[in-house]
């Protein structure tokens, strides 16, 4: 393998050395604000996690990542019984509390800008050159005895590098964990006073299926009726990437796209449709090689009026199959 090779998988535009830059920045502030410690936690955050939830609302996360404000809520009901007279003290703890409750609104734009990562997206995010290798290593070791276990010979010659390079087009495939909707929007929202549908359709997406790690592939549509905000146009392909490059149902990932939308820009309305292939409805099980799997979902007035739903519908043409 060449020198140069290695950097393919992580090395994308996203990734690159100035957005890490960016993500790390945040996250030390974001870090800052709700007492962690900069080391604290990776260990016993990950033992004291593993509670099952259902994959579509609450995915598995971190502790670090989850949202802190009941807690954080009861501790100052308790100090404030207790510091009465200090209204300084006060104040600064009632804003330092409205900024949590407005984050607290937003489940998709998480307030650390991590965009509802998983357990172990921290790690991911924050490991070191030598930690990197460790995972590598690790994650080849997985696919031999995978090469294995299907009865092959991992070291015959066609085969040597593949663990290798399973392993790091996996890190690409799922290289939606290290962005987030922050760093991706990077204020490229406009007041421009324009209220009118905005579409973007025939966007390519290529996700992993989450129970099988086969590809599902097709195209999302989105659209959205403004309050007055617009976002940078090429900024909605990039957030349904980042999405898609994650392991996903097609019903989440969706439902993902059109709520950060939705959050970020606060419109009138947001339209996403997907249609896909699932390779692992045509490569196995049903095998049916041409079925197209459409999801949808409708928030704000394409949920509430028809019109305005069948103009979206009409326009992206997907009643054409
Ligand atoms: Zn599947």
């Amino acid at each position: 393998m060449s020198p140069q090779s290695p950097t393919d998988a992580r090395d994308s535009p996203a990734s690159s050395a100035s957005g890490e830059k960016k993500r790390k920045v945040a996250d030390a502030s974001a870090g800052k604000k709700r007492g962690y410690g900069e080391s604290a936690g990776l260990a016993n955050g990950s033992s004291s996690h593993v509670v099952r939830r259902s994959s579509i609302s609450k995915p598995g996360r971190d502790q670090r990542d989850e949202p802190i404000l009941k807690h954080r809520k009861k501790r100052k009901r308790r100090q404030v019984a207790e510091d009465r007279p200090k209204d300084n003290g006060d104040q600064v703890q009632a804003s330092s509390e409205a900024t949590s409750l407005s984050r607290q609104e937003s489940p998709v734009v998480d307030f650390d800008g991590l965009s509802r990562p998983s357990i172990g997206t921290r790690q991911r995010l924050e490991e070191s050159e030598k930690e990197k290798a460790a995972r590598l290593e690790r994650m080849k070791g997985a696919v031999k005895t995978l090469l294995e276990c299907v009865g092959e010979d991992p070291n015959r010659e066609g085969l040597l590098a593949t663990p290798e390079r399973y392993a790091k087009a996996m890190l690409f495939f799922t290289q939606g964990y290290e962005q987030n909707v922050f760093d991706i929007v990077n204020g490229a929202v406009f007041q421009e006073g324009h209220n009118e549908m905005v579409i973007v359709k025939n966007i390519e997406a290529f996700s992993l299926c989450e129970h099988h790690l086969v590809p599902f592939t097709g195209k999302i549509h989105i659209g959205y009726i403004p309050n007055n905000a617009v976002i940078g146009i090429s900024k909605l392909p990039r957030i349904a990437d980042m999405f898609s490059r994650r392991l996903q149902i097609q019903e989440r990932l969706t439902k993902e796209i059109a709520n950060a939308i939705f959050d970020i820009l606060q419109p009138q309305g947001v339209a996403v449709v997907m249609e896909s292939s699932h390779l692992c409805m045509v490569m196995r099980g049903v095998q049916k090689t041409s079925s197209t799997t459409i999801t949808s979902c409708m928030l704000g007035c394409f949920e509430r009026r028809e019109k305005t739903r069948n103009e979206f519908l009409s326009l992206i043409n997907v009643n054409r199959l």
